[in-house]
C-alpha cells in the first residue's frame, strides 16, 4: 500500500523498474513520519511480484507478495523497521548487522526477481557498520538493491551517499494528509493537529492514537512556566524523562518558529501551533528574531548530536537551559 500523497512518485519510481533505471543502492530521504518506509515496503513487494496490477501496483495475493508483507521472504530484508508512524526510538545500527546484511546479499537469490535490503534510520549506522557497508556497495552483487531511508541523510558518510541514487520525498500535499486523516477518524481538530506535527501526517495520527497531542499540550504549558519563572529546568526535565530527545527538539524547534513568527506579525498567516498562540504572542514581546534564531541554530546542532547522547536527561537540560537562555529576560535567567 502506499499512501495517497505518494501516487505521483509511485509512478515516477515504479517506472525505473521497467526503463532499468533501477540502481543497486537507494537513498530514500525527506521528513520522519510521512511513508518513506511504507513506500519501498511496497515497492519490494512490486520488484518481487508475479502479478503486478493497474498502476504497477504489488497485487497484495501472490506467494512474493504475503511473504514479503508477513517479513519472511527469502529474499527480502528490513532492518529496523517499524508500524507506521511509530516512536522512533531504534538504536544504533552495529558493525555485526551489517556484516550479516552483506552476507545477505551475497546469496544467491531463492525465489524472487530481486534481492532486497530496506535499512531504515540508515543514519544509525556507527562509523564501523558504514564502513563494512561500503563493500557491498562498492561490488553489488547482481539482481540487489538496497534501500537506505532516512530522514537525517546529512549523517550519513558522502562515501555512502555519493554510491546512491536519491528519491527524495517531502512533506504532503496539506489537502490530501487532511483528507487521509478525517477518512481515519472524524472528531479530531485534524488541521491543528497536522500543523503541530509539521504536515507529517503518520505523525499526527500517532499522537492522536497514542495520545502524544497531551503529551505535547502538556510541554508547552511547562514550557511556558519554565519561560516565565514558574517552573525549573530541572522539575522540568525530570517530568520529562521518559520522552524521546529527538521529538522534544523537533516540539523546541516549532514553538521556536511559531515565535519567530509572532515576532514579526501578532497574528501570522501560518503557525504549527495555533492551541498556544497567547502564550507565544506574549513571549515574542520579550524577545527577538536574532535571539530565536542563535536558538534554532543550537536546537540543529543539539539534533546532531541527539542519537549518540549518552545521558538523555542532562541532554534534555541543556537544550532548555539555551532555549531560557535566548528567551528569558536576563533579570529572571538563572531561576
Ligand atoms: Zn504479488
Amino acid at each position: 500500500m502506499i499512501y495517497p500523497w505518494q501516487a505521483h512518485a509511485w509512478q515516477q519510481y515504479v517506472h525505473y523498474l521497467a526503463s532499468e533505471r533501477l540502481t543497486h543502492a537507494i537513498l530514500v530521504s525527506g521528513p520522519a513520519a510521512i511513508g518513506k518506509q511504507e513506500f519501498c515496503r511496497t515497492y519490494a513487494q512490486r520488484m518481487n511480484c508475479t502479478k503486478p496490477g493497474p498502476q504497477e501496483h504489488p497485487c497484495g495475493a501472490c506467494d512474493n507478495c504475503h511473504l514479503i508483507r508477513a517479513g519472511t521472504h527469502p529474499d527480502v530484508r528490513f532492518i529496523n523497521m517499524e508500524e507506521a508512524g511509530a516512536a522512533d526510538r531504534s538504536e544504533q545500527i552495529r558493525v555485526d548487522d551489517i556484516r550479516e546484511i552483506n552476507r545477505f546479499m551475497a546469496l544467491s537469490r531463492q525465489q524472487g526477481q530481486f534481492k532486497v535490503v530496506c535499512i531504515n534510520h540508515a543514519h544509525r549506522m556507527n562509523i564501523n557498520a558504514a564502513n563494512a557497508l561500503l563493500k557491498t556497495l562498492e561490488e553489488p552483487p547482481a539482481g540487489s538493491v538496497l534501500f537506505l531511508i532516512s530522514h537525517r541523510p546529512e549523517q550519513l558518510p558522502a562515501t555512502i551517499r555519493s554510491r546512491c541514487q536519491t528519491w527524495k520525498f517531502s512533506v504532503p500535499d496539506p489537502a490530501l494528509a487532511l483528507h487521509w486523516l478525517q477518512e481515519k477518524a472524524t472528531g479530531p481538530a485534524w488541521q491543528d493537529l497536522l500543523g503541530a506535527c509539521g504536515g507529517r501526517p503518520l505523525l499526527a495520527w500517532e499522537s492522536h492514537d497514542s495520545g502524544l497531542g497531551k503529551t505535547r499540550t502538556a510541554f508547552y504549558e511547562q514550557l511556558l512556566a519554565l519561560m516565565t519563572g514558574r517552573e525549573t529546568v530541572t522539575g522540568m526535565s525530570s517530568r520529562l524523562r521518559n520522552e524521546d530527545p529527538e521529538r522534544i527538539i523537533e516540539w523546541l524547534q516549532a514553538w521556536c518558529g511559531d515565535l519567530i513568527r509572532c515576532c514579526y506579525k501578532e497574528h501570522p498567516e501560518t503557525i504549527e501551533n495555533p492551541d498556544v498562540l497567547e502564550g507565544l504572542q506574549n513571549l515574542a514581546q520579550q524577545t527577538t528574531p536574532p535571539c530565536l534564531f542563535d536558538c534554532l541554530d543550537q536546537l540543529a546542532e543539539s539534533r546532531r548530536i541527539a542519537s549518540v547522547s549518552m545521558n538523555q536527561r542532562l541532554f534534555i537540560e541543556n537544550m532548555l537551559v539555551q532555549c531560557q537562555q535566548s528567551l528569558q529576560p536576563p533579570s529572571l535567567q538563572g531561576r
